[in-house]
Parts: structure tokens; sequence; C-alpha cells
């Protein structure tokens, strides 16, 4: 695995994974552009996901839902009041901070005294930040007192009241900029989910239990987006919104929890680096009746979350349904006089309309891609004493599958063979195939290996049965053959060119 972020970002920028969005006008923070590799790597994530969650299963739906929402979505979810988190100014400099990111950033002995100061015990970080966003008069003498320092300046700050901080873009929506012409985009595809379940229900014909699972960009307004693409405010997510008979709902959470884990080890991302946490209820979200988070061992920053899959009870079908007193809901929901859908499904066993409970795993696809890369990055001292790195991605996760590179690039016989080779191999359908001519040999399998190319054919002279190209005589055993190297263990075979394709399909499956 990666032993520093630095490592993984300095390779995905070397060799066209990510880089920094807008960086001709000097970049904007929070926004990441995937590049050609990157963009691969991304979409066989995302397929994965599809496969397992969709495809794999008999009691799943898939949706594409827009990312632009009305108001009315997200005031009824919730996320017009409470989708904020707390922020404080540095009167000195005009800087803007999370307050818990500010905080955690501290030495030892400052977030003691933070603690300390607001009446709190320091391992519990959470409560923490809690009592200072509770008492923010206090808080922010209790900040300039513990010399909270400035993350930019490196100065002692002296800081304003936390206040909350909604994180939802507003966007105006048609030419005229009145009161009521503004929608959000959308903070998590969950929402498109919860409005469309009618529509799903109705036009599937499904009984409880049964999902709908959406891949999607979603977008929020980090105070501090940071850490390359772990905080971002573009990002994509992977959610399934879960729907059961109430009472079952523990049930189906257990059970999406080690779906879940045995996904992430199916695409190189062990158990054994991520942590489980059971969230206090004191922290859980306002739709939460339990929330398992799962902490991904990221290089630099440590445990962090990379999916959340809650237990959201009847909050959100509860929250947008029309008619909800008499829905006997569960969930405290606010009044809702706006929809005009009762968002209820037949109970399975009494046909009595039913609210269902919602599970609802959730993840990131860019926190899953820096996983992936950080897992398979290998750094190799070979037999010869040098030194190489390897991406050792999951065939199925590779960006490019197979480079074909023909040993002379400005020879016609072997090019029109090596072309042929990549044209076959491109019909199975496996994903990227790539024809490389561009430099010498040892310096493509650099990098090939680099970007996790789990095989390089290579055609030569003797495939063509013209002995090694500088007179040497060829082994008339090797005439329509290609060398076929191994990313991992570098072991070199010779595969006939009639029986490459099955070969190759038989190994990347
Ligand atoms: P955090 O506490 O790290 O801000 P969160 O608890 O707000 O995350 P959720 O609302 O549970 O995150 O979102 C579900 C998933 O979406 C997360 O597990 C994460 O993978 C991804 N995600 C959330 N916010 C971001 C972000 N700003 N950048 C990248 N991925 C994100």
């Amino acid at each position: 695995p990666a032993s520093s972020m630095e490592e993984l970002v300095s390779l995905c920028k070397r060799r066209g994974f990510i880089f920094q969005g807008s960086e001709i006008y000097g970049g904007l923070q929070g926004f990441y552009d995937y590049g050609p590799l990157g963009v691969e790597l991304k979409n066989n994530i995302k397929a994965a996901w599809w496969r397992s969650n969709v495809y794999e299963r008999d009691d799943m739906e898939g949706l594409d839902s827009s990312i632009i929402m009305h108001r009315m979505v997200l005031r009824h979810s919730g996320h017009e009041a409470t989708f904020a988190d707390p922020m404080v100014d540095n009167k000195k400099n005009n800087k803007r901070y999370r307050l818990d990111h500010l905080v955690k950033d501290q030495k030892a002995d400052v977030i003691e005294r933070v603690a300390q100061g607001i009446g709190e015990d320091a391992a519990n970080f959470p409560a923490v930040v809690a009592a200072l966003v509770a008492q923010p008069a206090k808080a922010s003498e209790v900040l300039k007192a513990a010399g909270v320092r400035d993350a930019f300046s490196g100065e002692v700050g002296d800081w304003t009241e936390p206040k909350p901080f909604n994180m939802m873009f507003k966007t105006t929506i048609g030419p005229v900029a009145d009161e009521e012409s503004y929608g959000y985009l959308r903070p998590e595809t969950a929402q498109g989910i919860f409005t469309n379940f009618k529509n799903v229900v109705d036009s599937t014909s499904r009984r409880l239990p049964f999902g709908i699972a959406q891949i999607g960009k979603a977008f929020r307004n980090e105070i501090t987006p940071r850490n390359f693409i772990f905080r971002v405010r573009e990002l994509e997510q992977m959610e399934i919104e879960f729907f059961c008979v109430p009472g079952t709902d523990e049930q189906w959470h257990e059970h999406w929890l080690e779906k879940r884990l045995s996904w992430w080890e199916a695409q190189g991302v062990p158990r054994s680096k991520i942590a489980l946490l059971d969230v206090p209820p004191e922290d859980l979200a306002h739709y939460s009746k339990r929330t398992y988070d799962l902490m991904y061992d990221y290089p630099t920053l440590g445990f962090e979350e990379i999916e959340g899959i809650a237990n959201r009870s009847d909050y959100d079908l509860g929250s947008h349904t029309k008619s909800q007193a008499e829905l006997n809901l569960v969930a405290t929901v606010t009044e809702n006089n706006d929809s005009i859908a009762k968002l209820t499904i037949p109970h399975p066993e009494t046909n009595k309309p039913v609210v269902p409970f919602v599970i609802e795993p959730s993840a990131g696809v860019d926190r899953a891609l820096l996983a992936v890369l950080s897992e398979a990055f290998t750094k190799e001292t070979l037999e010869n004493g040098s030194e190489r790195i390897v991406l050792k991605l999951r065939p199925h996760l590779a960006p490019i599958k197979v480079a074909v590179i023909p040993l002379a690039r400005n020879r016609e016989e072997i090019t029109t063979v090596a072309k042929a080779i990549k044209a076959e191999l491109q019909g199975l359908g496996l994903g990227r195939v790539l024809y490389e001519d561009s430099g010498n040999i040892g310096k493509a399998y650099r990098r090939h290996d680099e970007v996790g190319t789990p095989y390089c054919v290579t055609v030569d002279f003797d495939t063509l049965g013209l002995g090694g190209g500088e007179g040497k005589t060829s082994d008339p055993a090797l005439k329509d053959t290609v060398t076929v190297r191994d990313r991992d263990t570098l072991a070199q075979t010779r595969v006939k060119i009639s029986e490459l394709a099955g070969w190759i399909r038989e190994k990347l499956n």
C-alpha cells in the first residue's frame, strides 16, 4: 500500500489519473478532473458496484435522477435546516474554517485546553465540538485563550463565534430571478431515490423488500475541502436505499454491512484496513436510527469514512409523503403540505399501506478510488536491485487491460500484426486495450506497471519468423507467437496468436 498521500498525488498527476480542476486558471479548490486513466478506473469501480448491487441481486432496481432539485425536496428532507457544518472565522485575516477541522489539527496540548475550557473530555472529540457549538460566545473565548492557531498564518487567531454554514449549492432556475426561482444541486443522490419511490413501485410492481440503486454526482460546499480527492465539493456517490418492512430493518442493516465489507474486499480493500464505527447515538444524523461508518485507513490521514451504512427508519418517505398524520410514522417529521404523493406500499402480509423503513449503504466514488489506488500501490525491489512502482489493481479495475506493443514501430510487418491483435483483444469487451508504440519496451513496461496494466503483449521479429532483427536466425517454434508479460510476476510467456484471446480472457476473468 501507499505510505503517504503525496506518493499517490504524484502518481496520479504524472500518469494522468487526476488533475486539479480549472488548473490553467490557477485551480479551483475542492474540484478535480479525472484524466485518461482516472476516468477508466472510476468507470470500472462504478461498474463493479453496479454489477454486484443491481445485476447480481433480484431485489434491486437502478435509477439516474436529476442533479438539480426542487427546493421543496431539500426543505422537506431536512437539508435546508440541518445540512450545515459549524464554521468560525479568524478576525485577524478573515480566513474561514470548519470548527472541528480547525480544532482537530491543533497540537495535543491546545486541544486539551480547548476541551477543559468548554468543560468536556478531550478524548471525546465529538462532545468537545458539540459543546463549542452549543455555547458560541464562550467558544470564541475558549479558542482564543487555548491558543488555537490559524492554519494559514500559523499565528494564534482571534476567533468569531461558531455559526452554522449550510453546505448546499443553490442555483437560479429559469430567466426570472424572483424569490422562488431557485433550486439546489443535490447534496446526496438519496433524495432522488425517495422522490421516485412511487414511480419505481408503480412501474415495476415491486413488493417489499427491495432496493433502488443510484450512482451520480452530489455537491457540497465544504468549508475546508482538502486531502486531495478525499474531501471535495463536487463528488460522486454510489447509494442504495433498501426498503423493508418495519421490524426487519435491523436484520437488513446487518445484511448490508456484511455485503458491503465483502464488496470492498473484492476491490482489493481488505477488512483488516477498515475499522467499523457504530456511531454513538449523540452523533447520529437527524434521520438515523443507527449508523455504521466504515473507516478506511488512508495513507497520511489515518482512519476516515469511506462509506456510511445508515438505518434511516421511515424518516425520508415519511417526510416527503402527504397525509402524514394517518400513517403511524415512527420518525419525527416536520409537517408536509407540499407533497402530492402518498409514499406507501402494501405490507406483504396484511396488504395494508405501510411506509417502509430504509437501510442506506452510501459510498463515495472518489474516496473509493483513493482507497483502491492506495491498496494497489506497491514499491518493489527487483532481483537486479532496481526499484519499481507497480499498481497491483484487481484486473477488473485496471484502466488498461492489455497493452499491445510492437517491438519496432517503424517496421510495418510488425505494426500490422500488433494492430490486428489489438483489434481482436478489444473486441472481447473486457475494457480498454491499448496499442502502445510510444517508446522503448523498457519504458513501456515501466509505465504499464505504474498504471496497473495486467498484461503487456509484445510482437517481435520472432513473431514473424524474421530472427532477432540484427541478422540472428529465428526459432521456427516462435513463429506466430507473442510474448505476454505478467505485471505481478514479471513472467514472460510465449503464447500462440491464435490462442491469445482465449488465454487473455481466462486470465482476466
Ligand atoms: P464526512 O463526515 O467525512 O464529511 P459525511 O458523514 O458527511 O462525511 P455522508 O453524508 O455519510 O458523509 O456521505 C456518504 C459518503 O459520501 C461518504 O461516506 C463519503 O464516501 C462520500 N462523501 C461525503 N462527502 C464527501 C466529500 N466532501 N468528498 C468526497 N466524498 C464525500
